[in-house]
């Protein structure tokens, strides 16, 4: 099964890709986490993502592209992908249409998560992540149920990401509205696109995206 979460920064894409990616065995490809790791690696990559990344523009679609071809390339996506922050840009719709199209598979949903703005901007104020394994928590949405101790891998080093200060916020929202939004049509005009509401609770999102999924077609479904 592949799927695409769809939505703006602080939408909940990363929350729930990663329960979609224990609950089916598919893989969640972040290309924002791909960027920060060539970003951190000092890789050619990294260095021209990382004044772009820090500013709240989107990196280029010749950048994105590539590493998006690669990335599907390997053997964990055989049995599918959760897409997590790609595409971005309707260049980077058409070349996922075109590099799936060459590997003989399909999109099977575009889920798009929505979010009203206002909660956005607190939601990203307030995320940060385990640092040895990536959990993500939120300090009023979704606290660790021992303090300072991942629920998930026991860690006690957390970390919040540059671009989630409060004045990278506006520029991040500005370009989801002004170059992200306008790939909602193409995958509405392909009768893919399923709108979630992700003012919900966490699981309230989970169930939804589980349901609309069990009425998805049973051949494509993993
Ligand atoms: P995205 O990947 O779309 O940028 P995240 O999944 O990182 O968003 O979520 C942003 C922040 O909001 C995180 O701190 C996360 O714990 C929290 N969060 C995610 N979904 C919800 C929700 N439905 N209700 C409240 N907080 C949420
Ligand atoms: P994210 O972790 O998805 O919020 O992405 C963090 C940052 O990485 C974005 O603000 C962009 O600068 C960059 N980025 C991630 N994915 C893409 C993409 N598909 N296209 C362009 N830039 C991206």
């Amino acid at each position: 099964m592949n799927l695409i979460l769809l939505g703006p920064p602080g939408a909940g894409k990363g929350t729930q890709a990663k329960r979609l990616q224990d609950r089916f065995g598919i893989v969640q490809i972040s290309t924002g986490d791909m960027l920060r790791a060539e970003v951190a690696a000092g890789s050619e990559v990294g260095l021209q993502a990382k004044a772009v990344m820090e500013s709240g523009a989107l990196v280029s679609d010749d950048i994105l592209i590539r590493m998006l071809g690669n990335r599907i390339a390997r053997p964990d996506c055989a049995r599918g992908f959760i897409l997590d922050g790609f595409p971005r840009t309707v260049p980077q719709a058409t070349a996922l249409d075109r590099l799936l199209t060459e590997r003989g598979t399909k999109l099977d949903a575009v889920i798009e998560l929505v979010v009203d703005a206002p909660v956005l901007v607190e939601r990203i104020a307030g995320r940060f992540t385990c640092a040895q394994c990536g959990a993500g928590y939120h300090d009023a949405f979704r606290r660790p149920a021992v303090e300072g101790v991942c629920d998930k891998c026991g860690g006690r080093e957390f970390v919040r990401r540059a671009d989630d200060s409060r004045e990278t916020v506006q520029a991040r929202l500005d370009a989801y509205q002004r170059q992200t939004a306008p790939i909602l049509p193409f995958y509405a005009a392909k009768g893919l696109l399923h709108r979630v509401d992700g003012m919900a609770e966490i699981d309230a999102v989970t169930a939804e995206i589980l349901a609309l999924l069990a009425r998805l077609p049973a051949a494509t479904a993993a």
